[in-house]
């Protein structure tokens, strides 16, 4: 059989009832798709962000569909960004479906306010930490203060383990945790159409960026989202999927070539960040300016986060290793 066209690909999706619904951001990532399984139960796959437009589009969209929202039974998340899971309240009361997402992070996503705060503190320390100046930290708290109102609390009323199978009529999904992007990153398999649900895990147009969170576990650790990320990747390339629909941007119908290309993107990019640090030691800030110029300052947290998960694989291989100066912390070559 000959791979699909991604085009071709949501034509096959949609025969075996999985509609692409794209829905509205305000971010820079533009559209997030949704989508929606006609099956028993009726279930939608992340809802978009909490905004009138968003709310607009999916009720137009479920329409053209036949389908209106208080008829979902079952809401799926995928993870915890605010692009996927803002409507989640709002869908849940109009309809009394049932959310299914990772049980790890089903704590987390019930505490939305209180969560974002922690994830501002962990990120902002982090930033402070790593070179970056407190006017900036300052600054990207406010932009992520503001962000909030985009997304929603969340009750979990189907926590699932990793590996544990939903149920439909016409078929099966197999939820499978794939950190990386996000801690809590859950890709949906079916297997008998091989068929993977992937979200944020896998995205055409755009390498899924590994951003530095905390652990879904509450602990202080900082994790390794480039490893984990990594990691994860390479256990998404042996599975034998024809299709791989995407949280933004069109399918994916050669998942094995797009893994091996990123994973081979990261690797000329640690070559670059262990060049620098070879030079001299530098901060992660420092790394991150002498990278991307001015988008180090506007996107702080996102380059650092890049950088971070580069000097982990450095610092893994033994080539690099990070020396405390006062509040601050410094990268070094080894050897
Ligand atoms: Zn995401």
């Amino acid at each position: 059989m000959t791979a699909p066209t991604p085009e071709g690909a949501l034509g096959q999706a949609a025969l075996a009832g999985v509609h692409c619904l794209r829905i509205p951001t305000p971010f820079a990532v533009g559209r997030v798709n949704c989508y929606l399984i006609e099956d028993e139960p009726l279930t939608l796959v992340d809802t978009g962000p909490n905004s009138g437009k968003a709310l607009d589009e999916l009720e137009s969209q479920l329409a053209e569909r036949g389908h209106s929202i208080d008829e979902l039974e079952l809401l799926i998340v995928t993870h915890q960004h605010i692009d996927h899971l803002g409507l989640a309240e709002i869908v849940v009361q109009r309809s009394g479906a049932e959310v299914a997402a990772l049980g790890a992070a089903a704590q987390r996503l019930a505490n939305f306010d209180e969560d974002a705060e922690a994830e501002d503190r962990f990120a902002i320390e982090l930033m402070l930490r790593n070179g970056i100046p407190e006017e900036v930290t300052v600054a990207l708290r406010s932009v992520s203060r503001s962000f909030r109102a985009w997304g929603s609390r969340v009750t979990v009323t189907k926590p699932l383990a990793d590996g544990e199978e939903i149920r439909f009529r016409d078929r099966t999904l197999q939820a499978i945790h794939r950190p990386g992007h996000s801690p809590s990153d859950t890709v949906f398999w079916d297997a008998e159409r091989r068929i993977l649900l992937a979200a944020d895990h896998l995205i055409a147009h755009i390498s899924s960026n590994p951003l530095l969170a905390r652990p879904l576990d509450g602990s202080d650790e900082r994790p390794q989202a480039l490893v984990t990320y990594i990691d994860s990747m390479l256990k998404t390339r042996e599975m034998p999927a024809e299709i791989v629909l995407s949280g933004h941007g069109e399918p994916i119908v050669d998942h094995v070539a797009l893994i091996d290309d990123r994973i081979a993107k990261h690797h000329r990019r640690k070559e670059k960040v262990h060049g620098l640090i070879a030079e001299q030691p530098r901060t992660g800030y420092e790394i991150a300016q002498a990278m991307w110029g001015n988008v180090a300052v506007t996107q702080a947290f996102l380059t650092l986060s890049e950088v971070i998960g580069h000097a982990d694989l450095l610092v893994n291989e033994g080539r690099v290793r990070e020396v405390e100066d006062g509040e601050v912390v410094r990268y070094e070559a080894t050897g």
